[in-house]
């Protein structure tokens, strides 16, 4: 399997491929890249249906990794890791013991967290192998009410950019998913004032949501096409495709889902359609800056501080877009590009 070749290696630094005989350990820790710092990056665990889905999946994660950190400003570089096996089925101590051993056999060069299909009690059985782990219990917690801070924040970003709204006062706006992130989202957005439809696959949660917030719930489908003024998808990637911008009457989208996008393109088709998209990897970097700052310090006020600078970054995203009539989401990768050395 070529990996140098491979369309998505991106000038990796490195590739690691980890086996342990003992617990039949497969992983792949990819490092992007390191000029402003460690690479920093979860560690997905996924029923791979091929070894070469799980190379490129660990590629493209860690290369968005090196992305991400940039754009928040953080003294980290990207990583990623994936371990090929069932969560539910192929989890056990030895297996994470022994990926412990191999990221610290990386001295510091990446550091793990978690991600889809690891839990903080994964990490923990990591940190008894190596100190380059991020993401435990009792350190920063849950990474998702700064994550909905940081959505918050962008969106006053663009609401003031495309609707030269000052206030969330009135704002409609449609949340897509009541998860972590979305159900905190809304709580920041209802207390702002802001009047709230949403949609979620769990019937409970769209209750509680119409309950505590004043939420209209809406059908899993009807989201996309509803009248409003933003469209927050907080749950699913590949949302942003031909189909749904076709229909879209919101005139932003800011929201956490990740891989926002279907294919590239559909930032340029945002832009055609006069839309303001808010590059996913660039709003929803709130948790990962509240990971950056866990330790013995850890200070949730600054943490938040800096969380709240998206807003800030995000506007230099949208006037370099428009002087240079390029989408937002190309914007994004130049900023971003220009902040860490290939
Ligand atoms: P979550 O699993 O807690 O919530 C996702 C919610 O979306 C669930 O309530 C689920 O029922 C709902 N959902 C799934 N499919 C749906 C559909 N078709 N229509 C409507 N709702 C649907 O996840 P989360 O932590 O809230 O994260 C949400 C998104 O934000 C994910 O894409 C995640 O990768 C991304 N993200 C999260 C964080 C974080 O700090 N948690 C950080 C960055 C990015």
């Amino acid at each position: 399997m070529a990996v140098f070749s491979s369309p998505h290696f991106d000038g990796h630094e490195q590739v690691v491929y980890c086996h342990d005989n003992a617990s039949d350990l497969q992983a792949i820790i990819a490092i992007h890249n390191t000029s402003r710092g460690p690479s920093l990056g979860g560690c997905r665990m996924w029923p791979y249906e091929t070894e070469e889905m799980a190379l490129t999946d660990v590629l493209r994660l860690s290369r968005g990794m090196t992305y991400k950190s940039a754009l928040a400003d953080l003294p980290y570089g990207g990583g990623k890791s994936v371990i090929l096996g069932d969560p539910d089925q192929d989890k056990n101590k030895a297996l994470f013991e022994a990926l412990g051993r191999f990221v610290h056999s990386l001295g510091g060069r990446y550091i793990v967290a978690e991600d889809v299909g690891t839990t903080p009690d994964d990490m923990a059985v990591i940190g008894t192998m190596t100190p380059h782990v991020a993401g435990l219990e009792g350190g920063s917690g849950d990474p998702s009410p700064a994550t909905a801070w940081g959505i918050f924040v962008g969106m006053r970003s663009a609401i003031h950019e495309q609707l030269q709204r000052e206030s969330f006062a009135g704002l409609r706006v449609a949340v897509q998913g009541l998860g972590n992130v979305g159900f905190e989202l809304c709580r920041l957005l209802h207390d702002a004032g802001a009047q709230l439809s949403v949609s979620d696959l769990e019937d409970s949660t769209v209750e509680r949501a119409v309950e505590q917030f004043n939420a209209q719930p809406v059908s899993l489908e009807a989201i996309y096409g509803l009248d409003v003024d933003v469209f927050a998808p907080c749950a699913l990637g590949s949302i942003l495709n031909d189909q749904t911008i076709a229909i879209m009457k919101a005139q932003v989208i800011a929201g956490s889902a990740n891989n926002q996008l279907a294919e590239d393109r559909h930032g340029e088709a945002l832009m055609q359609a006069g839309k303001l998209y808010a590059p996913d990897y660039l709003i929803n970097a709130g948790g990962v800056i509240n990971i950056s700052y866990e330790g013995p310090s850890y200070d949730r006020d600054v943490a938040f501080a800096h969380v709240a600078r998206i807003e800030e970054t995000l506007t230099e995203v949208f006037h370099r877009a428009k002087s240079e009539n390029i989408a937002t989401s190309v914007a994004a990768d130049r900023i971003a590009e220009e902040r860490f050395q290939g």
